[in-house]
């Protein structure tokens, strides 16, 4: 496994019963079970969870003719990114939404290198957020 992998990354558990997010990662590993609100476990009795590994951030998708794709925590954030790398406002009418999951792993953004890397590599490489992470403008 890349020495990489979990950099920028999250684990988040899902309750079996509704499917809710939940955030466990301070809590002691032998702390069971975990009971989610509607009833359903988190953890369960015997240590079972259900989780996936998420990017800290989300990430939207700005078509403003252009396509950027940028890391930020919600539409705001997403539009003072855009005004300071490109140092002019965001059209009113540009599209601004958040990105699914599978297409974060999708591999469709071409390097300089010619190679195709997802969203996820580059937010692995990241020091900061909120960043532009691509644009067709490149
Ligand atoms: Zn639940």
């Amino acid at each position: 496994m890349n020495e990489n992998f979990m950099r920028n990354m999250k684990v988040v558990n899902y309750c079996w019963t509704c499917h809710k997010v939940h955030n466990i990662g301070d809590r002691h590993p032998s702390e069971k079970p975990i009971m989610c609100e509607c009833g359903g476990y988190v953890v369960t009795p015997s240590g079972k969870v259900q989780f996936a590994i998420l990017p800290v951030t989300s990430v939207f998708k700005v078509d403003d003719g252009e396509r950027h794709w940028i890391a930020a925590k919600d539409v705001d954030e997403v539009r003072t990114v855009y005004n300071a790398v490109y140092d002019e406002t965001l059209e009113d009418d540009a599209v601004i939404e958040p990105v699914a999951l599978d297409v974060l792993r999708h591999p469709f953004i071409s390097t300089e290198e010619g190679r195709k890397v997802s969203l996820i590599d580059i937010i692995r490489d990241q020091n900061d957020f909120p960043a532009l992470l691509a644009s067709s403008v490149w």
